[in-house]
Formats: structure tokens, C-alpha cells, sequence
């Protein structure tokens, strides 16, 4: 039965050649960039179109529509050695992702044969357009409305916090349809494409970290969207964002290790080469365990992370509790190892002249979004007390 813990997962050859392989790039092509796009706030598009000329972002789409067609740890494989490098050019596979995914797991044949292709390809990115002021964690308290005209919705309201709101050509967004409906069966979803009439983006934030990654407020304003864009029958929309959160999430985890990863290699880098009181700082002891409890944090949060992929992909009856333990452990992970990594520096970890800083502050993002570390352990307890919901 599918719910006691039995997916398993080994890393197969074609695996490890791609892990190595965009390791490899990233370190060559992406690592060099991270610092500028943190400190300039761009939004990277060399970046974009790099990972769509290697065929990053078609990884997670069928290939029937022009993807690769590959598993969900294949994905997490790829968002964490991207992550390793730079967190805000992991978050242009991992939103490609996030705002697909209810597309692939609801949208019609017709729906995801118009849209898919362009996303696979890189043409395009995706949204995922959930949250509002009044309706962050309380996702049910979403005002946003579609109401049906003819063949079409039209939809008003506004989306905050949007990742890739502004350069996105396809943004998934929910909305009420029933308003007198149960606070879990009256949201739809829509795949509103961009730019249309009545659609704007209000502003963007200004941010700790991720600061490549452009964050919007969107506002809706009689935007009509055709009939034929809705994702799944009206009513979905609750069970469809929950749906994704099960395979977005353990990819958040990917990205958290994949930046403790790359705050742990910078550390132990620093720490044989610094001098302090004759020798190596490496060579104290409280720096040596300092290492040693990171090492071992980091590889704790990959290998949930790793299994978690494997239960969902298993089908697994508690898959959103595994998604949502490896998001708990791999962003805590993630907070406390980049955190030590500026302590193993001292005070130039606190400046621009090294990495850790910037790691340290993207990696706080990776406990608020997609659910904070609180909603994590909603869900783990609910599952685990058999109240799901
Ligand atoms: C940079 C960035 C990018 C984002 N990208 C997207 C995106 O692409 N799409 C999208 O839809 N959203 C996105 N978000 C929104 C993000 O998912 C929300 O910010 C997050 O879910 C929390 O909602 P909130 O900010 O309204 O906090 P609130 O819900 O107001 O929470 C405030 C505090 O209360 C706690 N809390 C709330 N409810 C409970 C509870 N029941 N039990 C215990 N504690 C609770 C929270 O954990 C938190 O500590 C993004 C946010 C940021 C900052």
C-alpha cells in the first residue's frame, strides 16, 4: 500500500551524468553571475535562456509537449545544483514548475497542447497566483472572483507576492467562482495568459534576498479569460494548489539544500585557508565541528528531500506529508547552515566580499514561501492526528 514509507529511490546513471553536468554549469556559467544579479536586483534572462538552450526548463514537462519528460527528484536533481550556485536563477526552473504543474495535473488535452509547448521551451514562464493581502497561509480567504459570461470568465481582484508575475507570459491564477460555496470547493483555477486587458502589475517588492526574482502585486481588473483556460472543472481550485504543493515543495526543499550546500563548500574553503593564531582555522576544533554538524545537517535534509520525491512519485497516500517535512527540514537546514557559515568566516562572512552573506539572507526565503514552516507542520500533524485538510 502506498502510504507506509515504501518508495524508494537510488539515483540511476542518467542522474548523477545530469547533476554533474549542470553542477558543472552552474559553477562555469551561473555561479560567476550571483553576485551581480543580488546586488543589482536584475532579472537574469541570460540566465533564462541559458538553462532553456541546455533543456533545463523542458525537465519537468511531458515530452509529448515538447518536454523531457523526466521524474520529480530528476527536477530536484536540477533546482539543487542551481541553487548550490545561485538561488535566485533556481527559482526560474523552480516557478516554471510551480506554475505549470496545475496545468499538467488538471488542465484539458486542448489546454495543455496550446500552452505547454512554449513553457517546455523556455518561450515562456510561468506563475502560479495564489496568494493575496487578506489570504497568505488562509489560502480560503481568497476575495479574487471569476464570474462566467458566455464562453468566457471574467475575472477582478488582486494576487500579492506573485514570483514572475511581471515577466510571465502564462500566470495560473485562483479564484472564487462560488462565493457561497465550502471554503474548499469554491476556488478555480485559470490559466490567464498575459498580457491581456484589465491586467497589471501594480509593484514590485523590494526584498531581503532572491532579489533577481521579480516579486509582483497584480491586479485583475475585468480580465477576460476564455472558458477553455480554466484548469479542471470549476471547484477544483483548493484540490489542485494542494495537489502542486505535493511535487513544488520537496523542489523548495532541493533549493534549500542546494544553498546549504554551496554555504558549506564556501565555509571549509575558507577555513583552510585562514589564518588565525599561527594555524589554519580548519585546525580548531570548534570551527571542525561547526563543519561537521553542517555536513551532516545538509546531508540529513537531502536524503529526506530525496525520499520524499520517491513517495510522491510512488503515489504515496501521505505524500503532502512527506513534501512538507522535507520543506520543514531542508529550509531549517538551509537557515542554520548558511548561518554558521558566515560565523566560520567571521566578520568578512558579513560583507559582499564573500558568498555566505547572500546565502544567509536568500536562504530565509525557503521557510516563507510556499506554505511557512508553521503551515509545514500543520500539515505533518494533521496527517499524522487523521484530520487531512
Ligand atoms: C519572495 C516571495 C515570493 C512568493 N512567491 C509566491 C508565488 O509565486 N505565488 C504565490 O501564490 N505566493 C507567493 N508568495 C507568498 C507566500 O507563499 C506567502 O507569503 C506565505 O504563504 C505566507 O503568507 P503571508 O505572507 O500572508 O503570512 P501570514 O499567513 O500572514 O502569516 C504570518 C505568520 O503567522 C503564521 N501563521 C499563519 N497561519 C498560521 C496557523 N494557522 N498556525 C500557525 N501559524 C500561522 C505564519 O507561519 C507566519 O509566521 C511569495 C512570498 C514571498 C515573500
Amino acid at each position: 500500500m502506498p502510504g507506509d514509507g515504501v518508495g524508494t529511490y537510488r539515483l540511476s546513471e542518467e542522474q548523477v551524468l545530469l547533476r554533474d553536468t549542470l553542477r558543472q554549469l552552474a559553477d562555469e556559467r551561473i555561479a560567476p553571475r550571483a553576485a551581480e544579479i543580488d546586488r543589482t536586483g536584475e532579472v537574469p534572462d541570460d540566465i533564462r535562456q541559458l538553462l532553456a538552450h541546455h533543456d533545463v526548463l523542458a525537465l519537468p514537462f511531458p515530452e509529448a509537449y515538447g518536454g523531457v519528460g523526466v521524474d520529480l527528484l530528476t527536477v530536484c536533481l536540477a533546482i539543487e545544483q542551481i541553487a548550490r550556485a545561485c538561488t535566485t536563477s533556481s527559482l526560474i526552473l523552480a516557478v516554471q514548475e510551480l506554475g505549470s504543474l496545475p496545468i499538467r495535473l488538471g488542465g484539458s488535452d486542448e489546454l495543455k497542447s496550446r500552452l505547454l509547448p512554449a513553457l517546455a521551451s523556455g518561450e515562456r514562464l510561468a506563475a502560479f497566483a495564489l496568494t493575496e493581502s487578506e489570504a497568505g497561509s488562509d489560502v480560503a480567504s481568497t476575495r479574487t472572483r471569476a464570474v462566467r459570461d458566455g464562453d468566457e470568465y471574467v475575472i477582478n481582484g488582486t494576487k500579492r507576492f506573485i514570483t514572475n508575475g511581471s515577466v510571465a507570459g502564462v500566470i495560473t491564477t485562483f479564484a472564487v467562482t462560488d462565493p457561497e460555496g465550502a471554503r474548499t470547493k469554491n476556488l478555480s483555477a485559470f490559466a490567464v495568459e498575459v498580457p491581456t486587458p484589465g491586467f497589471s502589475v501594480v509593484r514590485l517588492e523590494h526584498k531581503l534576498g532572491i532579489r533577481g526574482s521579480p516579486t509582483a502585486e497584480l491586479a485583475f481588473e475585468n480580465v477576460r479569460v476564455p472558458a477553455a483556460n480554466r484548469i479542471g472543472e470549476e471547484g477544483d481550485g483548493w484540490k489542485l494548489a494542494m495537489k502542486t504543493f505535493e511535487r513544488s515543495r520537496p523542489g523548495i526543499a532541493a533549493q534549500a539544500v542546494g544553498i546549504a550546500q554551496g554555504a558549506l563548500e564556501a565555509a571549509v574553503a575558507y577555513a583552510r585557508e585562514r589564518k588565525q593564531f599561527g594555524g589554519r582555522i580548519g585546525d580548531l576544533q570548534m570551527i571542525q565541528a561547526m563543519l561537521a554538524d553542517m555536513a551532516a545537517e545538509v546531508e540529513a535534509a537531502r536524503q529526506l528531500t530525496y525520499k520524499a520525491c520517491a513517495e510522491v512519485e510512488a503515489g504515496a497516500t501521505d505524500a503532502a506529508k512527506w513534501a512538507a517535512m522535507a520543506k520543514l527540514v531542508a529550509g531549517d537546514t538551509a537557515m542554520s547552515v548558511t548561518t554558521d557559515a558566515v560565523q566560520v568566516f567571521g566578520g568578512y562572512g558579513y560583507t559582499e566580499d564573500f558568498p555566505v552573506e547572500r546565502m544567509m539572507r536568500d536562504a530565509k526565503i525557503t521557510q516563507l514561501y510556499e506554505g511557512t514552516q508553521q503551515i509545514q507542520r500543520l500539515v505533518i500533524a494533521r496527517q499524522l492526528l487523521g484530520r487531512p485538510g
